[in-house]
This record gives C-alpha cells, structure tokens and sequence, in this order.
C-alpha cells in the first residue's frame, strides 16, 4: 500500500512552479476522490475531519482561477500533509516510522530503517549497517573514500539532471529534457536482429500518445505494464520522424520519485555501483540520518550569515527541491568548509601566539645605520615590510609572517636587515633555502651586504649538505656556542645535531618548496622564533587568505627603479630559426640564455629523455659553437648544483632546462631565454622563468613558442606578453587551472576540500569574518554551545597535524 501522503505531497510538489493543475491526469479535482478512498483506513478514525479538509481543498483547487490563489493553495495542503495524524500502523508500534518504500526486487521487504541495532548505531557507523550494503557493496564504496554513514552524507552529487520541467505529451518537443507523467497503455517485448531485445512501451497521458524504447532491459516487462501510472524522465528523440523517448530514467508513479520530475542527482560512481542503487541507498540515508546530524554551527553564526540549517543543507544538496534551495544548500556546506578552515587557522595562530617570544631590543639607530649603508635608497614597499618587522620583533608575541614580493623586488635586503638587527641584539638567525645553490647565493648577497655596514659585522656561515668534517663540526659548535650570527643553508640546518644557543629569527625562502614538517623542524630550533617566510610566488588574495590565512602578510608590490621590463614576444613554430640567431646574437654581445623546455606530464624519465634530445640537437646541429649546459629532474642534486654553477660562472653560453630550473636563482648576464610548449605551463610559472632573465642593467628578453594554436592558448600567452604584473598573471592563471595545479604541488597541511572553492573570495571572506567574530567570543571553544563545533573541527583537520 503506497502512502496516501508522501504520493499526494509528491503531487503537489509538480505543481510548484507553473500551477496549471497538470500534475495528475484530469487535474486535482478529479484525483480528490480517488485519495480520499485510498486514505480508507489508512489513518485512525479520528483523522476523517482532516481527510475530509484536505479532499474539498482539492476539489477547489481545479477552479481557482489565478495562479496566486493556486499557490496559496498548494502550499496549505502541502502544511497539512506536513502535519498529518498518526495511521493506524503507527498507532500500534512504538519503533520510528521511515520504513523504506519497498523496492521491487534489489531489496527483500523487510523495514530497511532503522538499522537492525538501533542502541549502538550512530553516524560513525560503518555503511555495512545501512539496510542493503554487504560487505562487497561497502568495499566498493569504499573505494570512493565512504566508509561511515556520516561520509555517506558528505558524498556530493556531482551536478544534478534538471528533470523538474513537467510537460503534457502533445507539447513535447525535439531535443528538450523533459519529465511526463503518464499511463501505459501498452508495452511488449521483441527481439532485435542484432539477437538483442527491445522493449517498446506506449504512453498516454490524455492529451497524446508517444513511444519509449529501452534495449536489453528484458526484465521491464514485469515492472512496467499496462494501466500504470509512470513518471518518464529524458530527452525527447526522434525516430522515423515521431517523437519518442530511448532509454529515459522512469518510475511508477506511487512510489517516491527519485529518477524523474525533479532535480535528480548524478554521483560520482565506481565499478560496480550502479547510479539508480547509489541513489535509491542516499535517498533512504538522506532521509533517516540527516535529522540525526546535530548542525555544528552555532545558531548565533548562522544567523549572520544567513544559513539554512545542517539538516536542510543535507537534504537539499543531494534532493532539493528547486535550483535555488541548492543553491543555499550548497552555499551553506561550502561556508561550513571554508569556516572550519579559518577557525583552524585562528586557533593555529591563537596557539603560537600564547607562548611568548623574547622581544628583541631593536634600536633604531641601529636600522637606520643599517640602510643607511645600502648602495641604494629602499623603495616604499620595502620600508613599510620592513617596519612591520621590526614591530614584529619588538613585541613578545613571535612573528609569522610572510614576505611576498615578485621576483626582483627586493626581498632579500629586507630579510637581511631584519637578520642585521637580531644580531645586533645578541640573538641568532637563520636563513633556509631550498637548494645549496640558492643558499650559497643568499650568503655571497648577506656577507656583500653588511660589508659597508659601519656595526660591528656580523659573523656569517654556509651550512649545506656538501660540508663535512671539521667544518661542519666547527659551524655545529660555533651555533651551540653563539660565536655564529647568522647562518645560510638547506636542509642541512634541520639535522638532529644543529643547536642554536639562541635563534630568534627564522627566515624561510621560497617556503612552498618546503614542507609542513620541514617548516615546523627549523621553528623548534629554537624557543618560539619569529618567523619570516619569503615567497616570489603571487598570491592571490583568495588564497592568501586560506593557505597562507594565519599568517600576517607583508607584500612588497613595487620594483626598485630603473628595472626594464622584460620583453616579452609570442612567436610562431615556423620562427624558431630566427630565435636561435637571436639568442646567438645575445651571446656574441657577451650574454647568456636559456631554453625551457616543455612541461611533460607523464613522467620525470620521459620529460628527462626529451630533455636530453633538445640538448643534444641543438648542442650538435643549432649551437655547435657555443658551450651548453643540461639541467633535467633526474640528474643527481650535485651534477645539477654542478651545471648550475658553471652557467653562474658563466662558463655556459646556453643552458637548457626542464621546469627544474631554480626559482631565484641569480645570473645578471642571462639575458634571454627561449622557453618551448609555452602553453603547458601556467602563467605564474612561465612569470617566474622569466624573471631568471633581466636580473641585471641589460635589456632582456623572454621568447616563448606555443605547441598549441588553440585560440584559449593563444589568448592565455598574450597575456603574458602583454603584462610583467605577476598579480595579474597569477589571478588569471588561478582562475582558469583552480589552486591545485596554481601551487604546483599540493598544498601540505591543509584539509581537503569538497565544495568551496579556493578562488571563491566572497565565500571566503565571509566564512573569515564569521569565523574571526566568532573567535573573539570562545577562542578555546569551550562554551557548551562550541562543543558540537570542536568536534567537527577535529575530523575536519584530522591528522593534518601542525601547519605553517
Ligand atoms: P627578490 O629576492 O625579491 O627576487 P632580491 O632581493 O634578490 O629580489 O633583489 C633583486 C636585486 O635588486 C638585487 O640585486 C638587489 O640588490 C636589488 N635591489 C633590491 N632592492 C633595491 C632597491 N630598493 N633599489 C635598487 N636595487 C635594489
Ligand atoms: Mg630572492
């Protein structure tokens, strides 16, 4: 027996919208009687005065003449049913309703809800529990990353079918995707001459006939008959110049509709799970165990910011009801996300800024020495970071802090004066670099630096991986003592036996080449060090504020004056010739270049491999004369440290590199550079090969060749040669790749996440501004009110450990 008020609610709901009384066959008023028999003993007796309420309004509803009066209509029957008396069933029992609609055949008739047992059942439960999962359906399940009930809800449909338009068959038309409520008038099965069946249904529903044909489903003949009432959901096809369905989605009319007339929901799916199974499982999932789900938000935050609650945003993400409750349920599960970011952020924060640090005496004669001993006047970018620094420094609560610069603007002199100062205080610093030839860099700029500063000069070491022997023990023992100021290295200062006697100042550079772990080892050398990480890497502001959210930000946004541009042009295949006597012309003038080459996405070995074929046809057929280098990421770190210096030496004319080349690498004599498959790299990427080129007083130039004459590539590299802005390049760039491929690798330490989007700045924003307020009330989450919200806040970061 169908339920008399989930069928008529279902009804109803085909009416919003349009209010033309099509739902039903013969409109409402027709169907009125046929429901009220059906509701016969259905109900407890006393319910008659609530039947007999609900058939005359259907009975009116045929005649209301204006589409308000209609809507008004709808939605009171619709608050009725909401609030219908207990059935006779009920009555009887004391075990919660929900049973499932009995599914014909995929599942025994058994009640499917509430779980076998109820006491120990909760959402962490494994999905074995869910009525209809075995073992094997739970392995598949599992391979899309759901093991628990809770996961079940959290698994979103990857779009929706807009099945909610409702028609009448005579006004079908060509193409359009439409849903038809109608009878089946007749249905048979044959064979096709291929040794295949088809089975062919006919279809009224009052207002004209067409035909729908579904190949190799034999079984339909037992499920779809003649005289029933069914709801067809597809794209209107054509055959022999009738209208006609193949293979839509369909379902009788009695039982909820979950495949056809509405917004249907499309999953992600694996071998083995089938797409109306996985839907039918959430619907029933959905149903039961979205009331179960306590909402984490507290009520004070998603009033402010105008959320639906946990429950509705579950049910309406997967079922919803029109486009626009998706639409707020999906705003809602994309705010929750962004908003557990931020409150993990604040609290990362919250949690380095309890520990004190020791404010360092930072006098401003001794800044003032300090700049005043550079070889040219720091631009005003430059001295508001370094102002923020110094504050920074001054104050007990450590400094996170990132400097953000495009390359060339000056970074490192701020760095090193911030490093000048906490020497001068008696403390030390450190200086991380990803490699040794970035480190060894770093050093020759600091001891170059300080050597016209009028102070006593600080005492400066390299440690990398190539020092060994009493050296190293000499620097480990200097460190321990405090004889050293400031040290430079790699990795090699995060070993087990470096020591500080007292770090003050950790400084980090081109920190996303470095890990979550890495960061944090260089931090604990020292008690609760101030920490400055430096990035040539533009940040968008969306992503400045989730990735690099609980850090404070200082953006050096002008380039020191007097740097050219970088000419940059866009050249053809077919031109590559004249490049080549371009970049011959630059070395005959005593300069250097380079030549990228493409980005290959299979693999290390295979780009490698094309690496070396690039090298060897240009070394013996394009440049026999000149001196080239190779530089690929499969060489050895010391064969690339090795090339790298001989072309800084400039012992190469020419150095041709896969995408391994060193971000901040320093040659003022490479002038130009040629880089090959333009179109595979990002616009970031290809901004920061550019800036290898043009480090010094000569004009430099940047020659890019596209393997792709698609209009977008086209359109994307213009925009390179149209601009040196790398903020601009960046947000173009995050738009059209999405965060993941804009950071190059995936950001370490941060959740994932399902239905925010990194670029979304609005949501962003909001989710930061709630989180923030909220913050300020119960920092430690301690009310009894941010207790739901503690917990969520654990899954949500699970082992994602320290971040920085
Ligand atoms: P970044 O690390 O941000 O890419 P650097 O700190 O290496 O940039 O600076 C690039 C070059 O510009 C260096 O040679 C540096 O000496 C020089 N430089 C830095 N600041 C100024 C300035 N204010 N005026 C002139 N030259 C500067
Ligand atoms: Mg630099």
């Amino acid at each position: 027996m169908t339920q008399p008020v989930e069928k008529l609610t279902k009804i109803l709901l085909l009416e919003v919208e349009k209010y033309q009384d099509r739902a039903v066959f013969g409109g409402l008023a027709r169907y009125a009687d046929t429901w009220s028999q059906e509701t016969e003993d259905f109900f407890i007796p006393e319910a008659a005065d609530w039947i007999k309420e609900v058939t005359a309004r259907l009975h009116a509803y045929s005649s209301l003449a204006d589409s308000a009066a209609r809507q008004h209509a709808v939605a009171t029957l619709l608050d009725m049913l909401k609030h219908a008396p207990p059935t006779r069933e009920e009555e009887g029992t004391t075990s919660p309703p929900a049973p499932a609609p009995a599914e014909a055949r995929s599942t025994p008739p058994s009640p499917a809800h509430p779980p076998r047992t109820r006491q120990h059942v909760g959402l962490d439960s494994p999905v074995t529990v869910l009525q209809g999962v075995g073992p094997r359906q739970a392995t598949r399940l599992a391979r899309m990353d759901i093991q628990t009930i809770r996961d079940m809800l959290y698994l979103f449909p990857r779009r929706h079918d807009d099945y909610s338009q409702l028609k009448p068959i005579n006004q079908l038309e060509y193409g359009e995707e439409v849903t038809i409520i109608t009878q089946v008038w007749d249905a048979g099965t044959r064979k096709t001459r291929g040794g295949g069946s088809l089975f062919k249904a006919t279809l009224s529903d009052g207002s004209g006939f067409i035909e729908a044909t579904w190949f190799n489903q034999p079984y339909l003949v037992d499920r779809i008959k003649p005289g029933q009432q069914i709801v067809i959901s597809g794209k209107v096809d054509e055959y022999l110049g009738r209208l006609c369905f193949s293979s839509p989605e369909w379902e009788l009319l009695e039982k909820e509709l979950l495949h056809t007339a509405r917004l249907v929901p499309v999953y992600p799916l694996t071998a083995g799970v089938r797409a109306k199974w996985l839907r039918r499982l959430m619907k029933r999932t959905v149903d039961y165990w979205s009331k179960r789900l306590p909402d984490h938000l507290p009520a004070s935050v998603r009033q402010q910011a105008g959320l639906v609650d946990l429950e509705t945003a579950i049910v309406q993400v997967h079922f919803p009801d029109s486009q626009s409750s998706l639409k707020q349920a999906r705003y809602r599960l994309a705010f929750d996300e962004l908003f557990l970011l931020q409150i993990g952020l604040l609290r990362q924060r919250h949690m380095w800024r309890s520990e004190p640090s020791r404010p360092l005496p930072v006098d401003d004669a001794t800044l003032d020495d300090f700049v005043g001993s550079l070889p040219f006047e720091l631009t005003s970018a430059q001295q508001r970071s370094l102002r923020q620094i110094v504050a920074d420094l001054r104050s007990d609560q450590p400094m996170n802090r990132l400097l953000q610069g495009d390359v060339g603007s000056g970074k490192t002199v701020v760095a090193a004066a911030a490093m000048a100062l906490t020497a001068t205080a008696g403390a030390q610093a450190a200086v991380m670099a990803p490699t040794s030839i970035l480190a060894e860099q770093h050093y020759n700029t600091l001891s170059r630096l300080f050597e016209s500063w009028p102070g006593r000069p600080p005492h400066i070491r390299l440690l990398t991986g190539s020092v060994a022997g009493e050296e190293r023990e000499e620097i480990y023992a200097g460190l321990a003592q405090g004889s050293i100021d400031i040290i430079v290295g790699t990795h090699a200062l995060i070993q087990e036996g470096v020591q500080f006697k007292e770090l003050a100042l950790a400084v980090i550079d081109e920190q996303h080449r470095f890990g979550v772990r890495q960061r944090a080892a260089l931090r604990q050398k020292g008690y609760n060090p101030h920490l400055l990480v430096m990035t040539a890497t533009p940040i968008p502001r969306s992503l400045e504020l989730t990735v690099w959210g609980h850090l404070d930000v200082s953006l050096i946004d002008e380039m020191p004056p007097g740097r050219q541009p970088i000419a940059t042009r866009l050249i053809l295949p077919t031109e590559r010739e004249r490049a080549y006597s371009f970049l011959r012309s630059q070395v005959e003038k005593g300069h250097q270049a380079f030549v990228i080459c493409p980005l290959v996405e299979e693999s290390d070995k295979v780009e490698a491999k094309a690496a070396v074929e690039e090298y060897q046809r240009l070394q013996k057929h394009v440049f026999p004369k000149l001196e080239l280098g190779l530089l690929h990421g499969r060489m050895k770190a010391e064969e690339k440290e090795r090339t790298m210096a001989r072309f800084v030496q400039g012992d190469l004319d020419i150095l041709v590199s896969t995408s391994v080349v060193e971000v901040g690498i320093d040659v003022p004599n490479a002038t130009a550079m040629l880089i090959e498959g333009a179109d595979r790299f990002g616009l970031a990427q290809l901004h920061q090969f550019r800036g290898r080129v043009g480090r010094g007083e000569h004009r430099s130039y940047c020659l890019l060749v596209s393997g792709s004459s698609s209009p977008e590539a086209q359109e994307r590299l213009k925009a390179v040669e149209a601009t040196n802005d790398g903020f601009a390049l960046a947000q173009v760039d995050l738009d059209m790749r999405g965060p993941g491929d804009f950071l190059g690798t995936r950001q370490a330490g941060l959740p994932d996440l399902k239905l925010a989007s990194m670029t979304d700045l609005r949501t962003i924003e909001a989710a930061r501004e709630a989180a923030r307020r909220f913050f300020q009330t119960d920092p430690e989450l301690i009310d009894p009110d941010s207790r739901l919200l503690a917990r969520r806040l654990e899954q949500f970061w699970e082992e994602k450990g320290e971040i920085s």
